[in-house]
């Protein structure tokens, strides 16, 4: 059976994946990482036909001893029922559009999954939880729309009061059945410093509280598997020992537009189950302390402040998972096969303007962010190898980034459209947490 331990447990004591995706953190303060890492054998994604088939093989090999095959079948059918197209923009440059879900980007992959996994759990353990939330954008809305309903779960949203963008905000605010959502009076440093304090108060321990943020290992096992999934959809070309020696010499790099790097820890995930990775290219923004560790000797655990950006979902100054990906892979291996990059504003946005007139497509900041770090790759390495960029949210949320750059309307999305009529639900509170206490 696979098994996690804490980062900071140094005696590496083990505990189930029900524990560990029912507890987010440890109760030493360390993120959860596995003791193995199954090995899942490519070829048998190679012939995959669906989102879900992967993601079925995937999960089954990190899950099968805690869920049934059946029990988790349904769950994976349930969460993962959108496309997830692979594009082609030239020839060694595809983007994975991860934007097709509910909400819009690509954590509903990872919320959706993790509140049925969490959901299996809890009714057999006749159990409820509380989960709190801290979120600079996309992770809330996710998490609110993919746990809403659950029966033996109720959910908590804290983000940033003004620093997400319009639509962001609408779609954290929307009345869902047991969601509230809180406007932090501060930045998405408070939020995340609240969430983190709550779990240790002793003033709130009658709560069953829980994560769903990108440190919780239920989130991350979803997010490995759609970097199979590209794989598979790249064949016949795909890299593969029985498919001719030819494009076998080729190597595979992933662009993953980064900030708490959840995403990256996926593909990396994906990486050591078996799926050959030549390089991952970790695109950041102004929040640029991981590439600055790839690249030089920077304190490892220094605190950064988070500074704003147009592309706000990827606005973490200390990502949280770099402890786990610190922890997952000795320095060195970290060192030769990220390879970071950070751009600014003014580049992302010029960006997305090379883009639409290169390839007539529409990418959102984050997406311009990654595939700018691409061609940075490429320019300060000379490997011109195929990329798959993520392509993590839907431009549709992000009107005012297209006007600017690309100085056209955005085009209409329906999913979005309709959550200017619906009812919402929000409060603002001060970013300390006595005031989350008087709330919760
Ligand atoms: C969350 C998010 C990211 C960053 O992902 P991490 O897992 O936090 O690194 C990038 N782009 C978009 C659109 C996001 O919502």
């Amino acid at each position: 059976m696979i098994q996690y331990y804490s980062t900071r447990d140094q005696h590496k004591t083990l505990v189930s994946f029900e524990e560990a995706l029912l507890k987010g953190l440890a109760p030493d303060g360390g993120l959860y990482i596995p003791s193995e890492i199954p090995e899942i054998d490519s070829l048998n994604w190679l012939n995959a036909h669906s989102l879900a088939e992967v993601g079925k093989k995937v999960l089954s090999a990190w899950l099968k001893e805690e869920i049934p095959e059946a029990d988790l079948n349904l769950i994976v059918d349930d969460a993962l029922n959108f496309p997830c197209p692979l594009v082609k923009l030239s020839d060694d440059l595809w983007v994975l559009e991860l934007f097709h879900g509910p909400t819009l980007s690509f954590k509903d992959f990872g919320a959706r999954t993790m509140a049925r996994l969490m959901q299996h759990f809890l009714k057999k353990r006749s159990e409820k939880r509380l989960i709190l939330v801290a979120t600079s954008g996309d992770t809330g809305s996710a998490v609110a729309d993919g746990f809403a309903g659950q029966d033996n779960i109720e959910v908590v949203l804290l983000y940033p009061k003004g620093k997400v963008s319009k639509v962001q905000e609408r779609q954290l605010i929307v009345k869902r059945p047991g969601v509230r959502s809180f406007a932090v009076e501060g930045n998405f440093d408070d939020c995340q410093r609240m969430v983190k304090e709550a779990f240790l108060d002793p003033g709130l321990s009658h709560l069953p509280l829980s994560s769903a943020n990108s440190i919780n290992i239920g989130r991350l096992l979803p997010q490995s598997l759609y970097y199979l999934w590209a794989v598979s959809q790249l064949k016949p070309q795909a890299i593969s020992p029985v498919r001719g020696a030819e494009e076998s010499k080729e190597s595979l790099n992933f662009c993953v537009p980064s900030g708490n790097l959840g995403n990256l820890t996926g593909g990396i995930f994906a990486a050591l189950s078996g799926q050959e990775v030549g390089h991952f290219i970790a695109a950041h923004n102004a929040n640029h302390f991981f590439p600055d560790y790839l690249h030089a000797e920077v304190d490892a655990f220094a605190f950064h402040k988070t500074i704003a950006t147009v592309s706000n979902a990827m606005d973490v100054g200390s990502p949280s998972n770099f402890e786990r990906i610190y922890h997952l892979l000795p320095d060195k291996k970290l060192k030769s096969w990220v390879w970071g990059t950070s751009v600014d504003n003014k580049t992302t946005l010029k960006r997305m303007k090379s883009c639409y007139e290169t390839y007539g497509y529409i990418s959102c900041p984050h997406t311009a962010v990654g595939l700018e770090g691409v061609a940075l790759y490429r320019e300060a390495t000379g490997d011109s190898s195929r990329v798959i960029s993520l392509a993590c949210a839907h431009p549709a949320k992000f009107p005012e980034a297209i006007t600017e750059s690309l100085g056209i309307a955005t085009p209409k999305e329906e999913a979005l459209e309709v959550l200017w009529q619906k009812e919402t639900n929000v409060i603002s509170i001060e970013p300390n947490l006595s005031a989350l206490r008087r709330h919760l």
